[in-house]
């Protein structure tokens, strides 16, 4: 598979597609007036929330928010990569794939990376089985007690010892070696002309994407020698910020996951499943961030932190509860749990095995406990000086839960403990925390004739809680239904450097309607599941989705509205963003509290800014 596919290739295969079709012959589809309806084959549900449209040629779940085109429902339904669902629809309808050739070399590369790691893995598991180093190794992983039908579950290998053996077999030419030093398996010192195997006499784990895709490997040793554990180093394919190890495998093992606890080290995760608890995964030697979270709540509803007892385990649930603030939406839940001093998930289990361990699961704390107590336990609240404190601690924490039912009780709780009143808490954490959402409106009926993709489907279900949507994801929504505005957006001209996730998005969005002018929203998704893959276009297809509840003919003003806002707020968000840091660390300064205020307090006049 060589080169990129070209887009004219893909829209004609959308046009000649009919999604109904593709859907109905895996998931039975029932009509319901202009729509298809059934039970979400994406999560567990008694009442039908999963609807398709023949008009839009699109998927949407109202329960759980799953959606996308016809090349979107094989990627998530089949775990296809995006050019394995173009494969298949090309040989249903008896079409042979075209390559280009040049510009997208770097697809290809990616692809070769791929592969590389792939065989480099088989190499590590045939060493554990045949070298005749890998008593050791065996013998450490029979102590462990670790079956071999779990060690084949995650694909646990062995590096010999020496500096060149993965090198002498995979790295023969010149190409091949190269890979070995892109994706981090093989070390290359120029200046002291050296190039050696980065892996060596360890115990091989390799990391898996969620698709099973083998992107990097983690190494633990089998004596004293140091680092303990070792990581293939971020490369093209590999980013520890966003993965979680063991979250393939427990996707694999459940077909829901109703939880994910979320542990340190590989060892854990592995010893967990030996025991039966098929639900761990593991962040790789960095902490638990935002980005980790929104991978773990696409396939859970709920996250539990699992730390060690000790100082480094608080300060480092400390972080997880704050990386967790500004990704708890609705329906989703965190809590957290704390081991014994002295204890990690593998020795536990070890010793107590899967009941205790589960029991401690369910015994984890909320969020909102664990907030208090962190952030409380040192305070007296018998006095005013504590209380005081202690909002000046939690309410810019509060502030970055996005709006919604939790905040609320977040806010009501804050105001009970230190006894506040309701209203001057309310005024603290309201919407203060960019990204910033845009205001609730009036609900406007739709009318006959309106073009919103959503017109064509039920206007409400009961599964779905009120979504909040940020400023640059109203324009990009209101975009993707009207693509005309595109005219309207040389303002984000001005807008340049690192932005937030939703306004990247929506700057390549615009970049995109440009070059592709006229388009239909399908074949713009085939050219943003190309670029962004599934998760990408599951993003722009919830805005896409998205009800409007502004009469057609203002859909300019208000566009154009929002990106004058948008364009504002950029200017003015990062001295807030620092204040509040300050606040909550404790190092404001009188006159930094009252422009902190001022900011607010302009915040709160006018709610969506
Ligand atoms: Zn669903």
């Amino acid at each position: 598979m060589a080169g990129k596919i070209p887009q004219p290739f893909i829209d004609e295969l959308l046009d000649r597609t009919d999604i109904v079709e593709l859907i109905d012959s895996r998931v039975k589809l029932k009509k319901a007036g202009k729509n298809y309806t059934a039970c979400c084959p994406f999560h567990e549900e008694k009442t039908p929330s999963f609807t398709v449209s023949p008009d839009k040629q699109f998927y949407y779940c109202f329960g759980c928010g799953a959606a996308g085109n016809a090349l979107g429902f094989l990627m998530e339904y089949e775990h296809q990569a995006f050019p394995e669902a173009v494969e298949s629809l090309a040989q249903q309808q008896g079409l042979e794939v075209p390559r280009e050739q040049g510009n997208f070399e770097d697809n290809r590369q990616r692809q070769d990376l791929y592969t590389i790691l792939d065989k480099a893995n088989a190499y590590y598991q045939e060493q554990l089985r045949s070298h005749r180093q890998a008593e050791q190794a065996q013998q450490y992983l029979q102590q462990r007690g670790l079956t071999s039908q779990v060690a084949h579950q995650f694909g646990i290998g062995f590096a010999p010892d020496g500096w060149d053996n993965l090198m002498s077999y995979l790295g023969r030419d010149d190409l091949s070696l190269r890979q070995l030093v892109e994706t981090g398996m093989v070390i290359h010192k120029p200046e002291e002309q050296k190039t050696y195997d980065r892996f060596r006499h360890r115990i091989m784990f390799p990391i898996r994407d969620v698709r099973g895709r083998v992107i990097a490997f983690g190494g633990r040793v089998l004596g004293d020698e140091k680092p303990k554990y070792l990581n293939s180093p971020e490369t093209e394919v590999f980013h520890k910020g966003r993965e979680l190890y063991g979250l393939y495998e427990a996707n694999k093992a459940n077909r829901h996951l109703d939880r994910l606890v979320v542990v340190e080290g590989y060892m854990d995760v592995v010893m967990l499943a030996r025991h039966g608890v098929e639900y761990a995964a593991a962040t790789l030697g960095t902490a638990a961030g935002a980005a980790h979270l929104e991978k773990a709540f696409r396939y859970t509803k709920e996250v539990v932190f699992c730390f060690d007892g000790d100082d480094a385990g608080r300060r480092a649930a400390e972080r997880a509860l704050e990386a967790s603030l500004g990704v708890l939406t609705e329906g989703r839940q965190v809590r957290f749990m704390f081991l014994p001093e002295g204890e990690d998930p593998d020795s536990l289990v070890n010793a107590q095995g899967k009941e205790d361990f589960e029991s401690r699961v369910q015994a984890a704390l909320p969020l909102s406990e664990y907030l208090f107590d962190c952030y409380g336990h040192d305070l007296n609240l018998e006095q005013a000086e504590g209380r005081s404190l202690l909002v000046s601690r939690i309410a810019p924490l509060v502030a970055r839960v996005p709006e919604g039912n939790f905040k609320d009780q977040l806010a009501r709780l804050l105001a009970t403990q230190s006894r506040s009143e309701q209203s001057a808490i309310t005024d603290l954490v309201v919407d203060s925390t960019p990204p910033e959402v845009a205001p609730a409106r009036e609900h406007r009926q739709p009318e006959a004739g309106d073009e919103a993709v959503v017109t064509a489907l039920p206007q409400e279900h009961p599964r779905s809680g009120p979504q909040r949507f940020t400023l640059a994801e109203e324009a990009t929504s209101l975009l993707l239904q009207n693509p005309d505005l595109v005219g309207s957006c040389a303002v984000l001209d001005e807008l340049e450097g690192s932005l937030q996730v939703d306004l990247q998005q929506l700057k390549e969005l615009v970049a995109l309607l440009q070059q592709r002018q006229s388009a239909s929203l399908n074949k713009i998704m085939g050219a943003w599941y190309g670029l962004h893959g599934k998760e990408g276009g599951d993003q722009l297809y919830r805005l896409a989705a998205k009800e409007q509840l502004i009469a057609p003919e203002q859909c300019k003003d208000e566009f154009e509205d929002i990106l004058t806002r948008l364009v504002e707020r950029e200017q003015r968000e990062k001295p807030l963003d620092v204040l509040i840091e300050k606040a909550r660390n404790g190092t404001i300064t009188e006159a930094e509290k009252q422009q902190m205020k001022q900011l607010l307090q302009r915040q709160s006049a006018s709610p969506d800014q």
